[in-house]
């Protein structure tokens, strides 16, 4: 496992010892976090390398996952899409649903003493368990909240409101909370299998596993085959771009545990590329890192053509590989992509063909925009940055409570 020390090299000694030494006033603090997923989507992703990061500078950080049967998370995924503004069908059973799940859960995880992190809303009823131990509560917000059906938001804001702390992505998703409230950016392992360096043999390699043409533009997508991802407007873009530019599309991801929908959406996009050889369409199993890694290196333009998105790490893996990103202006994609700068924004099929037209034909301006990019990820929306913000975070959240860290 990569420890801290190998980060000095990429981020600077000054942000090293800044870790060590904010860190000494946590030591043994016990930060429990609980979200629903270990494996697919960002919230995981981070966790997995948070975690050891934060043990490895003395705090007590542990992970839960809580545990739902396919039906709690068909209701989350409601949920989640309400809270992305979409209209969804709800039932008064499908909010019954909900709190049953989270009651099993608070039997069957013990609660801990100091921090209780809770990630996204398909855990945020754990709150209900607060008497049960002394600790402080921060409720960690992942997604786009700018517009949400009101009705799922109130619900979800119910148990919000108990917590002591919130954290959101960026400033348009923090709803008025009568609690206190954080920005923190999320971010990528720059040490990771998904992000080390890799050698060009490693990347040819995965190209012929999935017998992808080298000679050709590639186009890629990374992402789980999710409605709000908008698999099926990548391949109308791509289709718009393919009339002038010869070039192959690759839309590559799997599912996550708590998302039921993927395979119907996986199903959808499979029967529109079929009759196109160039449209690889890469169903990836959990734990495809080094592929992912190889296929965003292996891309000549990185799209992220999501219509909702809370942060959107591909975006920064793809930035900091050096590539040209064009992806759409919403959620936290403008934190990344500041337009003509460090990649390109879009806000249409159609501006998204013109703008992945635009890098495939102008080399110098797409290495220009990778270059700025990797740059602005390396201040911005690297892991050592995340980790600073959460020591700072979980400093605070012991501040409200009597002489227990300061
Ligand atoms: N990812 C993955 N396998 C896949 C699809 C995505 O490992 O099949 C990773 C992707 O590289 C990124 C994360 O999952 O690190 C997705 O995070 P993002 O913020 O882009 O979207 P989310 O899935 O959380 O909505």
């Amino acid at each position: 496992m990569v420890g801290l020390e190998e980060y000095r090299a990429i981020v600077g000694d000054e942000v090293i010892e800044e870790l060590r030494l904010l860190s000494e006033k946590l030591s043994g603090t016990v930060v429990q976090n609980i979200n629903s997923t270990a494996v697919g989507g960002g919230v995981a992703e981070i966790l997995h390398r948070m975690v050891p990061l934060l043990k490895e500078l003395g705090i007590d950080a542990r992970w839960n996952v809580m545990k739902g049967g396919e039906r709690f998370f068909e209701v989350t995924k409601k949920f989640h899409n309400a809270l992305h503004g979409a209209a969804v069908d709800l039932s008064e059973k499908d909010f019954s649903t909900f709190l049953e799940t989270t009651q099993q859960n608070l039997q069957e995880i013990s609660l801990s003493d100091d921090i209780i992190f809770v990630h996204d809303p398909q855990p945020v009823a754990m709150i209900k368990g607060r008497k049960r131990s002394k600790a402080r509560w921060i409720w960690r917000c992942h997604i786009d909240l700018s517009a949400p059906d009101g009705r799922v938001w109130s619900f979800i804001r119910s148990f919000v409101a108990q917590y002591d702390a919130s954290v959101f992505t960026a400033p348009s998703f923090a709803r008025v909370l009568p609690i206190r409230r954080y920005l923190i950016a999320p971010s990528i392992d720059p040490l990771s299998e998904k992000n080390k360096e890799l050698s060009e043999s490693a990347i040819e390699l995965v190209l012929r596993k999935y017998d992808i043409n080298q000679e050709k533009p590639i186009v890629a997508q990374i992402s789980r085959f999710d409605r709000l991802k908008d698999p099926l407007g990548v391949i109308e873009a791509y289709r718009l771009v393919k009339r002038r530019i010869d070039c192959q599309l690759v839309l590559a991801g799997g599912g996550a545990a708590d998302d039921p929908e993927g395979e119907k959406v996986l199903r959808e996009v499979e029967g529109e590329a079929e009759s196109d050889r160039d449209i690889h369409v890469l169903p990836l199993p959990s734990g495809s890192d080094l592929e992912i890694n190889a296929l965003q290196r292996a891309a000549a333009v990185v799209v992220q053509k999501s219509i909702k998105e809370g942060f959107g790490l591909t975006v920064s893996e793809a930035l900091w590989k050096g590539k040209p990103v064009v992806a759409s202006a919403v959620g936290g994609m403008p934190l990344q992509i500041n337009h003509g700068n460090t990649g390109l924004l879009s806000h249409s099929v159609e501006g998204a063909a013109y703008h992945i037209r635009k890098l495939l034909r102008d080399k110098e301006f797409a290495e220009r925009l990778g270059r700025n990019g990797r740059e602005h990820v390396r201040q911005n929306f690297l892991l050592t940055r995340h980790l600073k913000d959460y020591l700072l975070l979980f400093l605070l959240a012991g501040h409200h409570q009597e002489n227990l860290y300061l």
